[in-house]
């Protein structure tokens, strides 16, 4: 194995510094792995996130010990999901059913979060972030990873690790480099993201739907993050009906945001357009190499569930690998095939029920007029339903533990 640039070899580096790549930094890190994060931003300041930590998540917390610090943070709970739409409020999870003390969601810009993960590992001696460090290549011989190539302000750098674990999000580089081609889903939807300004006091849904789109509003203090979804590939349309048509469609669901955008929003460079993608890989590791969270398998932002998985896939990863990491070995083929068999049920049928159980409460045409979704009649029906949705929104199908 080659020696790296900041000398000798690492047991893990983790390649992205998002959900999945923190806390898988974390978990290792405090079993004594020698772990680098390499992070490519110079911060975690960035909107195209969701502010979702789920019941799951906190418990994780739990176990670990660092819940109360964790709540301090502000942070809002939210214990049930519902819809707004033309014909009414429909709740589609319920998460005051689940297990107390985590029987809701908070909210919290995902920045918060991460910089408390990343205070959390620091504390301990093997674990390095590294940001402004973006991963260019693999150091590897066709077949097996030893490590990556990363370019930062001062120039490129190598690390030699005996894992390369990349959590590098729905564009992941390391899969790339590995060949691992994902297989691609239909997603149901692109996403118009953008911010409006939020006094005191506004309120808006959370969710809210209506004729040829649905609207998500985070409320973060003094703006609304808005999530603007249209159907999949129309928003050339869209730009051709105007910003006043956008405006117009959303007065009766959301009128203070509608009202907001027809100040603020003027012209489309004001909107980011975030093409939303499902796939999924068919083999998520190679000799020396395991990719968990998006980089495995992207999901779309319906239901709220990508975070989740991305978290649950670090802590799987982690208790299975670290024993051996922990003894300066490189985890052979089976144990990272271990880690794919162990998530990969899970992310392939919450995957299938954003593309074709939640599809349905996504429009088909950018002008289709508003009909209630079947799934909304049925949940709005339904306290189990209910109540299932929250399970597997905030729990998840196969709910991970440290030990
Ligand atoms: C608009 C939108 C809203 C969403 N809302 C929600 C929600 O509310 N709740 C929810 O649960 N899910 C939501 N999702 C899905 C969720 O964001 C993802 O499933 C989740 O972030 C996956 O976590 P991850 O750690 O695997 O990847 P990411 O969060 O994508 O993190 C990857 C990290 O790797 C870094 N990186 C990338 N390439 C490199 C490189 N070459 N070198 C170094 N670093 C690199 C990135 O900067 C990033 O920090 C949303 C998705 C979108 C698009």
């Amino acid at each position: 194995m080659e020696a790296s640039s900041t000398g000798g070899v690492i047991d893990c580096v983790v390649v992205g510094g998002g959900p999945a790549g923190m806390v898988a930094g974390l978990l290792l890190a405090r079993q004594g792995v020698r772990v680098t994060v390499l992070e490519k931003h110079a911060d975690f300041l960035r909107d195209f996130r969701g502010d979702t930590i789920h019941p799951s998540t906190m418990k994780i917390m739990d176990e670990l010990g660092i819940i109360d610090r964790f709540l301090k943070i502000p942070h809002r709970r939210m214990s049930t999901v519902s819809v707004a739409a033309p014909d009414g409020e429909t709740v589609f999870a319920d998460f005051s059913q689940l297990p107390e003390p985590y029987n809701y969601v908070a909210f919290m810009p995902q920045w918060d979060f991460l910089d408390f993960l990343a205070q959390e590992s620091e504390a301990y001696p093997t674990f390095e972030l590294i940001r402004e460090a973006e991963v260019t290549d693999l150091v590897s011989d066709g077949n097996r990873a030893y490590g990556v190539l990363y370019r930062t302000p001062d120039g490129e750098q190598s690390l030699a690790a005996r894992l390369v674990l990349g959590a590098d999000g729905r564009s992941s580089t390391v899969r790339a480099r590995a060949w691992l081609a994902p297989a691609v889903s239909e997603a149901p939807m692109d996403v118009l993201w953008f911010r409006i300004s939020r006094n005191s006091g506004d309120e808006a849904p959370f969710v809210s739907t209506g004729s040829g789109f649905s609207v998500v509003a985070v409320d973060r203090g003094d703006y609304w993050q808005v999530a603007y979804c249209i159907p999949k590939g129309e928003y050339g349309a869209l730009q051709s009906r105007g910003l006043d048509t956008m405006a117009d469609r959303m007065q009766s669901a959301v009128p203070v945001i509608a009202e907001r955008f027809r100040q603020e929003i003027t012209t489309w460079g004001d909107i980011n357009l975030l093409s939303v993608s499902v796939d999924h890989l068919g083999r998520w590791y190679r000799p020396g190499l395991l990719c968990i969270g998006d980089a495995a398998h992207a999901m779309s932002p319906s239901g709220g569930v990508g975070i989740n998985l991305a978290v649950q896939d670090a802590v799987a990863a982690a208790r299975i690998l670290a024993p051996c990491l922990r003894r300066r070995q490189s985890p052979p083929v089976s144990l990272l095939a271990k880690v794919q068999r162990r998530r990969e049920l899970p992310a392939r049928i919450i995957q299938a029920g954003q593309v074709k159980i939640l599809a349905d409460l996504y429009p088909k045409r950018i002008d289709e007029p508003y009909k209630t979704p079947k799934s909304a009649q049925l949940m709005g029906r339904s306290r189990l339903l209910q109540k299932t949705a929250a399970r597997v929104i905030g729990l998840g199908l196969r709910p991970e533990h440290i030990k």
